[in-house]
C-alpha cells in the first residue's frame, strides 16, 4: 500500500529520531516517522549529562537526579583510608541523570503539537529519484518523502558510513541494588573509579576497567563496571567478575538486586557517514556519539534545530532533489571543523585504548587537572577546534613522561586519523 508523500520521513524512535522529528516539525515541515515499535515504549537506557550542559539548554526539569558531589579516583587504591592514593579528584561540576520518561515525553509532545504522524513498520528498502525518496517496509508499506532521515541507531538500515576498520566498543555491566554497606559515599557520583587494588598483578596487566557509580537515594545505588572502548570489546563476564571482586575487596554484599544491565554495547569510534548520499542521518546512525565519552544526548539537543533549519530552508525550493536537500543537511551536521575535531577525538581514543592501567590513570589525573572549562568543553564537544587543540597540547605538556611517550608513538590507524584532521574527507 502506498502512502501520501510528506516533506520529511524520520526512521526510528530512539532519542535521535525523536529529537530530529520534533525539530523538523517545529520548522513547519510535514513530518512522518516510521519505527519498528510504538514510540511511547520506554527506552532501555537511562541517559546522563553534565549539569551545566542541561542548564544551558534550559532542560534541568527533565532530570531525575542531580549530584553536586562529583568525583573520580585515579590512584592505585589501598586498604589504608589515609593513603593519598585513595583521595578523590573532585570535578566541581554537577552531573545529572535524565528521567527517561520525561525526556521521551518532552520530544513526543513537541511531535504531537506539531502534528508528526507515526507509523509502525520496519524500514527495509530505499529508492531515490530526482524528486522523491521511497521507503518500503518489510510489511510491504511504502512511504514517500522529499528527504529521509535514517535515525535507526548504530547499525543504520540505510546510511552508509566510511569503513575505518575495527570498531572500538564500550562495554559495561551494571546493577542497581541495595548493599550491606554503602558502596559509594552518601550523595556521591563517581564518574570513573580506576582504583585497582582488588586485582591480581596479572589482572592489572589486562585491559583496564573503571567503576561508574552513584548514590540514587533511598538506600539504592547504581554501580557499573565499564571498559572505555576496545576492539574487540572486553567480555561481559570479565566486567561482571571485576565488579564482584571490587565489592568483595571492600566486604560489600548485595542484599537486593533491583535491576541488572547486561550486554551493553556502545560503539565509540564510528566513522563519519558518507556525506554524498541522498539521505540524512541523525544520532548513532550519523556517528554523533562523542568518541571520548560515549555521550550524545546533549549533542542531539543542540544540533537537531540546526539540521532542521537547514533542511527546511532547502525544502522550500520545489526543485531541490533528495540529494541536494541531504547535501545541505550534511553540511551543517558535519561541517569541516567538526570533522576535524572528530578525527582528533578518535586519534585520542586510539591512544587511550593502548594504555596500560598506570598510564591510563596518570593520563586521566592530568586530564582532570586541566582547567574545568577545558576538560568540560572537551567532554561535551563544545570547544572550538583551536581550543580543542590547545587543551590537548596543554594536557601533553603536563603529562608525565610515561604518558607522553605513549601519546607520541604512532601505531595502527593513528597516522590516517591525523591526516583526516589535517585534510578531512568531504
Ligand atoms: C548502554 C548505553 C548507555 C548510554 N548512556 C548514555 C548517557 O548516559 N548519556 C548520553 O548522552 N548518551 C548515552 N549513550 C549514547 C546514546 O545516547 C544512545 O546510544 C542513544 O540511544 C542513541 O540514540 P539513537 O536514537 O541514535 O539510536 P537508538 O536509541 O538505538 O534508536 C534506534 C531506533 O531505530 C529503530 N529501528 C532500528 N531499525 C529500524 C528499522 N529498520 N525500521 C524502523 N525502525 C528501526 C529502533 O527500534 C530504535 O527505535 C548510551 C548508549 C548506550 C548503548
Amino acid at each position: 500500500m502506498s502512502k501520501v508523500s510528506t516533506d520529511a520521513l524520520v526512521l526510528g524512535a530512539g532519542p535521535g529520531a525523536l529529537a530530529i522529528a520534533a525539530a523538523l516539525a517545529q520548522e513547519g515541515l510535514k513530518v512522518e516517522a516510521l519505527a519498528n515499535h510504538d514510540p511511547h515504549i520506554p527506552w532501555p537506557y537511562t541517559y546522563g549529562i553534565w549539569g551545566d550542559e542541561v542548564d544551558q539548554l534550559g532542560l534541568d526539569h527533565l532530570l531525575e537526579h542531580r549530584w553536586k558531589n562529583t568525583v573520580s579516583y585515579f590512584g592505585q587504591g589501598s586498604a589504608d583510608a589515609n593513603d593519598k592514593a585513595n583521595a578523590p579528584t573532585e570535578h566541581h561540576c554537577d552531573y545529572g541523570l535524565f528521567d527517561k520518561i520525561r525526556l521521551q515525553s518532552y520530544w513526543l509532545n513537541q511531535c504531537s503539537n506539531a502534528s508528526v504522524i507515526w507509523h509502525l513498520g520496519t524500514a527495509d528498502k530505499l529508492s531515490t529519484s530526482q524528486r522523491i525518496s521511497t521507503v518500503t517496509t518489510i510489511e510491504g508499506d511504502k512511504f514517500q518523502a522529499r528527504i529521509v532521515i535514517d535515525a535507526t541507531g548504530y547499525k543504520p538500515v540505510f546510511l552508509k558510513n566510511r569503513d575505518m576498520g575495527p570498531i572500538a566498543v564500550q562495554t559495561c555491566y551494571g546493577i542497581v541494588g541495595r548493599f550491606n554497606s554503602p558502596p559509594v559515599k552518601t550523595g556521591e557520583f563517581i564518574l570513573m573509579d580506576y582504583r585497582c587494588d582488588h586485582l591480581s598483578e596479572e589482572e592489572k596487566d589486562e585491559p583496564p576497567t573503571f567503576l561508574y557509580a552513584m548514590d540514587m537515594g533511598g538506600g539504592k545505588y547504581f554501580l557499573e563496571e565499564t571498559s572505555l572502548g576496545l576492539a574487540p570489546p572486553l567480555k561481559l563476564e570479565t566486567l561482571q567478575k571485576r565488579l564482584d571482586l571490587r565489592l568483595r575487596n571492600k566486604k560489600i554484599e548485595i542484599t537486593e538486586l533491583i535491576h541488572e544491565e547486561n550486554g551493553l554495547y556502545l560503539p565509540m569510534n564510528l566513522s563519519l557517514p558518507d556525506l554524498n548520499q541522498p539521505i540524512l542521518g541523525f544520532g548513532g546512525s550519523a556517528a554523533m556519539v562523542h568518541p571520548a565519552s560515549g555521550y550524545m544526548v546533549g549533542s542531539l539537543l543542540r544540533r537537531a534545530p540546526i539540521l532542521a533549519k537547514a533542511v527546511a530552508e532547502k525544502i522550500k525550493d520545489k526543485n531541490a532533489s533528495p540529494a541536494i536537500i541531504a547535501k545541505s543537511g550534511w553540511k551543517v551536521l558535519w561541517p569541516k571543523e567538526l570533522r576535524r575535531k572528530q578525527a582528533l577525538y578518535q586519534f585520542g581514543l586510539e591512544k587511550l585504548m593502548r594504555f596500560k592501567d598506570p598510564q591510563l590513570r596518570a593520563f586521566f589525573q592530568g586530564f582532570f587537572d586541566l582547567p574545568t572549562d577545558q576538560w568540560y568543553g572537551f567532554l561535551t564537544n563544545t570547544l572550538s577546534l583551536e581550543e580543542l587543540v590547545k587543551a590537548m597540547w596543554d594536557m601533553f605538556k603536563k603529562a608525565p613522561w610515561s604518558v607522553r611517550i605513549g601519546l607520541m608513538g604512532m601505531q595502527g590507524r593513528e597516522l590516517k586519523l591525523l591526516w583526516d584532521f589535517l585534510k578531512p574527507l568531504r
